[in-house]
């Protein structure tokens, strides 16, 4: 993806990006993290292309959440403006040192991303980009940084070039190998929140102290939920609000979790119970606070929840929703709730469920099985009205019944089984795990990272598996 330098307004590169049907890409997804993806079809009129991922599924992807490979022994041009050359000498200069370290990434073989960001394919695989380790010629690249001045700097993980003032936030001067944001990115974004501790977490929290597009140019619905421009978090990604992502309390833009470091738990879908503040806003790291939750906004989180993961509507509370909520019950963070005994819990979730009938129908109302439950309105518990943010400085009510994407994010790479060794821990979305047995990769991707502790899976009952 091409970085947008700061002030301008986001918008995708001038020209279509060096993307040509065939060709190996990362793309980004609305969970903010890379997948390893083809271009299918270019769409020039939507400044996007059609991608198949790992998986054989296909998606429609802008071309700002697109990062072509680098290719190695290309004369370097800067991926934002697609200039060439820099301030003089400089320029050239920068490009000699990012090639001789980019002879590594040839070496991966044909899923160039895969260098620096393929890790991210796994999403995994994350890699620590071992492959990458050969960018050592990299260093050449420190010379140029010195001056101050606008040369070419590539960076050292994949490969591409970056005029000095193009890359958000510039990169630092001085000698050694420097990593790109996407780069910075695609290493540190883990699902249940990026890396906090050690050096990649420190240069994504420096990546993150600006945002790569204008803010105050993005084209906003009334609740303050969509954009135009599908411009979110700090990563400039897409993005779904009610999919696992946390709004700033100050600039009321929304986040990724897999791009947040703050968080000590993963999100539930649709949990707003949070008072959040990022990293551009308080100048430095994020800040977060767990709101009090009541009973009744336990119940409805868990049966938005599961309805997201399960694609159904009905639950039973005793062998669906309760065991449910007792093997992630460190993991709600439900504050004075989670003193609570186990002996207690399903007798205040039925009270709860029983007694609101404005959020609640039961499966009696409904003639089915009694000891079933499910929402009148499939969409987050709503917040109260007090808490509720929208454009900065405008209070605004909660929208009636905003569109909502009712289905979980997909994980492409997940899939590919030869590069996870270890089950995906989170409650994977049952759509992922129906799609099509994945190619054999082209290239052997790194090891995936370490996962945050996970919530357990919801017990998928074999009718919504079999939907
Ligand atoms: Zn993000
Ligand atoms: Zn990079
Ligand atoms: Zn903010």
């Amino acid at each position: 993806m091409a970085a947008a330098p700061g002030g301008s307004p986001p918008q995708s590169p001038p020209k279509p990006p060096q993307i040509g049907e065939g060709q190996d890409v990362l793309a980004r997804w609305t969970d903010g993290l890379l997948y390893l993806g083809v271009v299918k079809k270019v769409d020039p009129s939507r400044r996007g292309c059609l991608i198949q991922f790992e998986d054989n599924s296909q998606f429609f992807v802008l071309w700002k959440d697109i990062s072509p490979a680098a290719v190695p022994g290309e004369e370097p041009s800067c991926c934002v403006c697609g200039g060439n050359g820099g301030n003089g000498g400089n320029g050239g200069n920068g490009g000699n040192g990012g090639n001789s370290g980019n002879s590594g990434n040839a070496g991966n073989g044909r899923n160039p991303g895969n260098a620096g960001n393929g890790g991210n394919g796994r999403n995994g695989g994350n890699g620590q980009n071992g492959g990458n380790s050969g960018n050592s010629g990299n260093a050449g690249n420190g010379g140029n940084r010195q001056n101050g001045g606008n040369s070419l700097v590539r960076c050292g993980k994949c490969g591409h070039a970056y005029h000095q003032r193009c890359h958000v936030p510039p990169p630092p001067g001085g000698p050694g190998p420097w990593s790109c944001r996407r780069c910075v990115f695609a290493v540190a974004t883990k699902r249940g929140g990026a890396l906090r501790r050690g050096p990649q977490a420190r240069a994504m929290l420096r990546m993150k102290s600006v945002l790569p597009y204008a803010l105050g140019a993005l084209d906003w619905d009334p609740p303050h939920l969509h954009n135009l421009q599908h411009c979110y978090c700090y990563c400039g990604g897409p993005g779904h609000w009610n999919l696992k992502m946390l709004q700033c309390s100050q600039c009321s833009q929304w986040f990724h979790e897999a791009c947040t470091q703050c968080l000590s738990k993963p999100l539930l879908y649709g949990d707003r119970f949070y008072v959040f503040e990022c990293s551009v806003c308080r100048g430095g790291a994020e800040s977060v606070r767990r709101l009090p939750l009541r009973w009744v906004d336990v119940a409805h989180l868990l049966l938005y929840h599961l309805s997201v993961c399960c694609k159904k509507k009905y639950f039973d509370l005793e062998r669906e929703i309760l065991p449910f909520a007792n093997s992630n019950w460190e993991a709600l963070l439900l504050g004075q709730l989670s003193a609570t005994p186990k002996s207690e819990r399903y007798g205040r979730l039925l009270g709860a469920l029983s007694t609101h009938k404005d959020r609640f129908v039961s499966g009696r109302e409904m003639k089915k099985r009694k000891g079933l439950f499910g929402l009148h309105t499939r969409a987050p518990p709503p917040l109260p009205p007090n808490l509720l943010r929208g454009p900065p400085g405008t209070p605004r009510p909660e929208p009636d019944s905003p569109p909502i994407r009712m289905f979980a994010s997909f994980h492409p790479s997940a899939n590919t089984s030869p590069s996870s060794p270890t089950p995906d821990p989170e409650p994977s979305p049952p759509p992922a795990r129906r799609r099509p047995p994945p190619r054999p990769p082209r290239a052997p991707l790194p090891p995936p990272r370490p996962r945050p502790p996970p919530l357990p899976p919801p017990l998928p009952p074999a009718s919504s598996r079999a939907a």
